[in-house]
């Protein structure tokens, strides 16, 4: 296991913002996972799985802890079990990698999740969406190390509790496991499904595209939203942790006192009734009635802002913002949408914090 301390971890995310951890380990093995954690337990200091960091928001002070990079070498393995193709994909694999493998084999059931940056190991966690798919619609099983126990289990779907930006891992056992592998298992014959208005107008409602050119449409209109990564293009408007609220589930009552707030010729507000009868509500619509349009920054020359081709997307606009600047923002932004639509925002991305299960600071 490869470790370093004070590593300034702004690089390894994509908002490119905040402190160093105290220790950073490379994680390129299962055996290297723990030793790691072996070390951290020894040293008595919390630790962090860090996927791509395309979730995450570091605080200026750092990470009091072991950071475990995990560098799991990228494998994907297909094999077919009558009508279905099972992937077994190791936590380290590019998440976009994936989907591109299993659309150049023609296979369905991702497409729709082109673009997302980020590991396999990172997808199941706030189960990952877009453009009317989620990753627990094709995840059969996840591989983790519990740090209850120190075994290495299979989780299966049922298991992850997946919903709405959610699972077992980023709530009822938050802290619990490290994903390993994640397997896949798509439908052989399936063919794309459209149900989202940005691909139904791309691609017209008579069309029936292939999964890879779905794929290159969702990479084309996420480009075009500015939600895309791109090395060879940088963007300010993409070095952001993507959406930075969840689409607030509300009660009728709630979305009614909305209606409320319908700008001139508007139709309706974007919702989504869901089968409990719950609704969910387009956060980035609750943002732009409250008065924060797309570009939006607190101050002229302020290093972070509104992206301003997504109002989701809480950006750096200078590289050199610090998480306070990105907090007095998001702070601004709950504070006014809750005072005009009692509407509390959740925040989407993961601030790093100590895995309090496991921590035990060296005064303790
Ligand atoms: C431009 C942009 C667009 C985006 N678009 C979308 C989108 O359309 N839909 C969407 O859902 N998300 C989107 N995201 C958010 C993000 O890309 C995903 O949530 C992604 O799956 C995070 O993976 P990661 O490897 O970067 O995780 P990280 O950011 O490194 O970590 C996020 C959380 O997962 C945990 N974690 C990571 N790896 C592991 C592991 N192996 N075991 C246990 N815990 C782990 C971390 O501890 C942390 O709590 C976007 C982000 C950006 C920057």
């Amino acid at each position: 296991m490869h470790l370093e301390q004070n590593v300034p971890l702004a690089p390894y995310t994509t908002l490119r913002i905040g402190g160093p951890a105290r220790y950073l380990a490379l994680v390129t093995s299962e055996a290297d996972l723990l030793e790691a954690i072996r070390f951290a337990r020894e040293q008595k200091l919390a630790l962090f799985p860090l996927g791509g960091g395309s979730n995450l928001v570091v605080p200026d002070e750092g990470y009091p802890g072991v950071v475990l990079k995990i560098d799991l070498p990228e494998a994907i393995e297909l094999t077919r079990a009558e009508a279905k193709i099972q992937a077994e994909v190791s936590a380290g694999t590019e998440w976009n990698a994936l989907v591109l493998h299993l659309c150049q084999q023609g296979l369905a059931g991702m497409e729709c999740l082109a673009g997302i940056p980020g590991l396999v190991g990172g997808s199941p966690i706030q189960n990952i969406g877009a453009y009317g798919q989620e990753v627990s619609q094709t995840i059969h099983s996840v591989r983790a190390l519990d740090l209850h126990t120190l075994n290495f289990v299979e989780l299966s779907r049922q298991d992850c509790s997946f919903a709405y930006r959610s699972s077992i891992f980023n709530s009822t056992q938050r802290n619990r496991y490290i994903v390993a592998r994640v397997t896949f298992r798509l439908d052989a014959a399936a063919r794309p499904k459209l149900s989202y208005a940005d691909l139904l107008r791309h691609f017209g409602p008579e069309a029936s595209p292939t999964p890879l050119e779905v794929y290159e449409a969702v990479r084309r209109i996420r480009a075009a939203k500015g939600m895309l990564i791109d090395p060879a293009n940088p963007s300010p408007d993409s070095r952001s942790a993507g959406s930075f609220f969840k689409n607030p589930i509300v009660d009728e009552h709630a979305y009614r006192h909305a209606l409320q707030f319908l700008a001139q010729g508007e139709a309706q507000v974007p919702h989504w009734r869901l089968p409990s009868g719950a609704i969910k509500l387009a956060a980035a619509w609750l943002i732009e009635r409250t008065g924060f349009p797309k570009g939006f920054t607190l101050t002229p020359d302020a290093p972070v802002g509104i992206s301003s081709r997504h109002t989701l997307a809480l950006i750096n606009r200078t590289g050199s913002a610090t998480c306070a600047d990105l907090l007095r923002l998001r702070d601004h932004i709950q504070w006014r949408v809750a005072n005009k639509f009692s509407i509390q925002l959740e925040q989407e991305p993961v601030t790093l914090k100590p895995y309090p299960d496991d921590r035990a600071p060296a005064d303790a």
